[in-house]
């Protein structure tokens, strides 16, 4: 996860402040779509003071096609991206009109870091990460994305492993950008004996390649001589 924290570089208005709270506050994580094919924080903070007359950016995080997450506002400031639910809420801009466009993979599993990230933090579960437009009663589709597909892919872990096509009944999963697989298992099916010395710390993978080798060569030579002697024979 690559967070950029630019809060202090973002268009300000000069006198207008948002106001404080404390992170027991938060009890939602809102997801948007930016709703435009390009920018970023720089010019959502621009647009926002500029335009709107906000004291800042309205969102807490922007997360760009490339994955990149620009850290826009501290989590206790209160800042302005959901009408009734400022106060307790968090909001994740995500680059991109989704009504015409789709969630871009470098983005999606940011978003999905980000999420895990926070709810850690906050200890919440992930039925609080909502679309702005479940908590706006129908007055805009932000961020037109299926937001039941969305909670299930940030909260499932599992990563499937597949070996030349074939999936292997393991489970594994990606914590802080690393996919964690049992070794055993894995190790089993490439072939490999496993052995695990605990006194040590250590994990064994061996697989004998140059017997598997000599076998065949032999099994080759016995073939090769098998041929010589038919046809000495005359056979
Ligand atoms: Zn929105």
């Amino acid at each position: 996860m690559q967070i950029l924290d630019v809060r202090n570089q973002l268009a300000k208005h000069p006198s207008k402040q948002y106001s404080k709270r404390p992170l027991e506050a938060i009890k939602y994580l809102v997801i948007h779509h930016s709703a435009t094919s390009a920018g970023d924080a720089f010019s959502f903070a621009r647009y926002h003071v500029n335009n709107r007359d906000w004291p800042g950016i309205g969102y807490h995080y922007v997360i760009l096609e490339n994955g990149i997450i620009q850290w826009t506002n501290e989590l206790t400031t209160v800042s302005n991206h959901v009408r009734g639910y400022n106060s307790q809420s968090i909001g994740i801009c995500l680059v991109g009109d989704f009504t015409n466009g789709n969630l871009k993979i470098p983005q999606k599993e940011a978003l999905k870091e980000l999420c895990q990230n926070l709810l850690t933090r906050l200890n919440l579960n992930a039925d609080i990460i909502k679309g702005h437009n479940e908590l706006s009663s129908g007055s805009t589709v932000c961020p037109a994305l299926d937001m039941d597909v969305l909670r299930e892919y940030i909260t499932n872990n599992e990563i499937e492993v597949f070996i030349n096509g074939n999936k292997l009944n393991i489970s594994a999963f990606l914590k802080d950008g690393v996919t964690y697989v049992p070794i055993r298992p894995l190790g089993e099916t490439l072939g490999y004996q496993v052995t695990w010395d605990g006194q040590n710390n250590r994990v064994y993978l061996e697989r004998d390649d140059t017997l598997e080798l000599i076998k065949q060569e032999r099994d080759h030579y016995i073939s090769l001589i098998n041929k010589i002697k038919n046809i000495l024979s005359g056979v």
